[in-house]
Order: structure tokens, then C-alpha cells, then sequence
């Protein structure tokens, strides 16, 4: 197969031996028309651009990557023709529960730290977490993080079962990526001027996680994610499958799935008609209205 693209933004462009490239191979078939690539390192026609300036994550390198009429040999289709969107599929809720883990324990370290820090520094002639305000963001950030970890337990514990949904799995990336943002945002400012040099662990974490809510997923498109499942009525869990079944977790209808103990049973079986009633299945996994599998499917983009 003879490709030629361009991707900015790719994690390890630069070490990275082996490339996998999501690919069209068939306009014509919608989603069953993607296959993944592997190209190797040193292949005619792959080279690499920069490694972009980020404003933070400097130990980790973020590059632009182009194929230019790369000629890429059958061997190195990774898993069938067209089967390349299911690999996809399969795999976001795990980058999500990844992102999101990291950000908790990002946001989880900045608060040891300030809470440490509020002890020691002395304002006024006491240390700035005797004032009230302070106290209260302190109680705050200790009362949002203990949440979050039991809402990421929940869903680690779940995606370990193979029981995690697409939303869920979204809606954790979404809440623990913009704790961390708010979380860190708070303790730089307890930190005053301190908070602000790269010295400090405090603002290179500041650096460092701003970019959660942007890779992986955007928020606004784990919000779409969620949104789309729980449109409609669906949540009542009354939701048909075309296998004449339903779904342990969400479902109650009246005979198991025949199908359920498939990896991901609820986008392979459940085929809801359309009409009142009938919205998309509450634990569908990225399917095909999964905006960012779309957005990643989609070939490249010229950026420059
Ligand atoms: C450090 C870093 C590492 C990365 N590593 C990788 C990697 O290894 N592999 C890879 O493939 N990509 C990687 N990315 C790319 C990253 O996934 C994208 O930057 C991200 O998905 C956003 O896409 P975009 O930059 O094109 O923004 P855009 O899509 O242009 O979005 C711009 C803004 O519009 C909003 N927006 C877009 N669509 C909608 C919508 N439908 N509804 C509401 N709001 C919307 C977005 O949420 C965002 O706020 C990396 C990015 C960074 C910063």
C-alpha cells in the first residue's frame, strides 16, 4: 500500500521506531474502511518534522510526523483490513482512564505539597493556613480530590472487569483532567510568587497538566461523548437489542444476550429503531458517533 499524509502533534514522534497510522483504505466503507499501518522507522518517504515547543511536558517529546508516498508492505497491516476502527474502538476507554489516573495523582501531589507549604509559610505572623479563605480551599480541594478518587476507583475497577462504557470512561477523563486544571490553579496562588517559578514542583505541574483536557480527547468532546449517550429516554433502561436481548448493567429486559459475553457486546448487538423512546443505548462504547474516534480517523490535516 502506497500512502502519503502529514499528523502534528504525536507523542515520542521523535524515539518512536514504529508508527501506527489509522488509514482510509476504503473511502467507500464508512468506519469499516480504516486499517491500521505500521511504519517503520527508516522506511522510504517517513521522516520526521520538529519536536514542538510545548509550554510544558518538556521531558516527553511532541512531534510532527510525515509520509510522503510511503509504501507500506501487507506484513505490516496490524490486524485485518477494514478492522482497524474495533482496535480503535477498544482501546480509547483505556487512554482515557489513563489520562484521567495521571491527572488525579498530578492533582493529588500539588495538594500534599500546598497543604505542607500552608503549614510552614508564615503571613501576618501565622501560617497562611490559619486564615480562613486558605482553610476552606484546603477543605475544598481535599473534599473534590477524595471524590474523584472514588469515582476513578470505581471506573478502574470496572475497566479491569472489561465492564467500562465509552461514557463513563469520558466522563472520568472530563472530571479528574479539569480537577487537576482547577486543583493546580488553587495551589499555585498559595504558593504566591513561589507558585509561579519552575523551581517549585507546583508550577511545572501547573505546566505540565494543562495539556489533559486537551490530548486524549478534548473536554468538549468527552461532553459530546456523554451527552450523545445519555440523550433520550434510554436511560430508563428499556433499550432493545436486535440479538432480542439486554445488557447486565444498564438493561432490563427480559432475557440475557446471548451475545453479552462478547468484549464489547452492547456495540455489537444493541441496534435500537429509531423512534420515541429509542435513544442511543446508555453503555454503547465508542461506536461510530464516537466524535473522536471521527476526528482521529480522518485523514491529517495541513497545518503549516
Ligand atoms: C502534548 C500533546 C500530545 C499529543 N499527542 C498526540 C498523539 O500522540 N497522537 C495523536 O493523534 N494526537 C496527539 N495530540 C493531539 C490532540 O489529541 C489534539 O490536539 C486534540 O484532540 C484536539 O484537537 P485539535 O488540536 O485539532 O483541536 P481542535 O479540534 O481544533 O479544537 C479546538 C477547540 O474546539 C473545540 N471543539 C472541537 N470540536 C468540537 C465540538 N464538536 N464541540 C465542541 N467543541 C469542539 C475543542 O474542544 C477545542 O477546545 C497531542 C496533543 C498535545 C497538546
Amino acid at each position: 500500500m502506497l500512502f502519503r499524509s502529514q499528523k502534528t502533534f504525536i507523542t515520542n514522534g521523535q524515539l518512536g521506531d514504529l508508527v501506527i497510522v489509522v488509514a482510509r483504505t476504503d473511502p467507500a466503507a464508512g468506519h469499516r474502511g480504516i486499517s491500521l499501518l505500521v511504519v517503520e522507522d527508516g522506511m522510504p518517504g517517513f521522516t520526521r518534522g520538529r519536536n514542538l515547543d510545548k509550554v510544558g511536558m518538556h521531558a516527553q517529546d511532541t512531534s510532527e510526523l510525515f509520509f510522503s508516498d510511503v509504501r507500506v508492505p501487507a506484513g505490516n497491516l496490524l490486524g485485518d483490513e477494514g478492522a482497524g476502527f474495533i482496535g480503535l474502538m477498544q482501546n480509547l476507554p483505556r487512554e482515557r482512564v489513563s489520562i484521567a489516573t495521571a491527572a488525579l495523582a498530578a492533582a493529588e501531589r500539588a495538594f500534599e505539597e500546598t497543604l505542607e507549604y500552608c503549614k510552614q509559610r508564615q503571613a501576618f505572623g501565622r501560617p497562611i493556613g490559619k486564615f480562613q479563605h486558605n482553610r476552606f480551599l484546603l477543605a475544598e480541594m481535599a473534599t473534590e480530590l477524595t471524590v474523584a478518587r472514588a469515582f476513578t476507583d470505581r471506573c478502574v475497577t470496572e475497566h479491569n472487569a472489561g465492564r467500562l462504557s465509552t461514557e463513563e470512561a469520558s466522563m472520568l477523563k472530563y472530571w479528574d483532567t479539569e480537577l487537576c486544571n482547577k486543583i493546580i490553579d488553587r495551589c499555585v496562588q498559595l504558593f504566591g510568587g513561589y507558585g509561579y517559578m519552575r523551581e517549585y514542583p507546583v508550577a511545572r505541574a501547573f505546566a505540565d497538566g494543562r495539556a489533559q483536557t486537551i490530548f486524549g480527547g478534548t473536554t468538549e468532546i468527552m461532553k459530546e461523548i456523554i451527552g450523545r449517550g445519555h440523550g433520550g429516554p434510554a436511560r430508563t433502561g428499556r433499550s432493545r437489542c436486535a440479538a432480542g436481548g439486554g445488557h447486565a448493567a444498564t438493561c432490563a429486559a427480559a432475557r440475557p444476550c446471548p451475545r453479552k459475553a462478547a468484549r464489547w457486546p452492547a456495540a455489537r448487538c444493541c441496534s435500537r429503531p429509531a423512534g420515541p423512546g429509542t435513544g442511543p443505548h446508555p453503555r454503547r462504547p465508542a461506536g461510530r458517533s464516537d466524535p473522536s474516534l471521527a476526528r482521529s480517523a480522518r485523514p491529517p490535516r495541513q497545518t503549516r
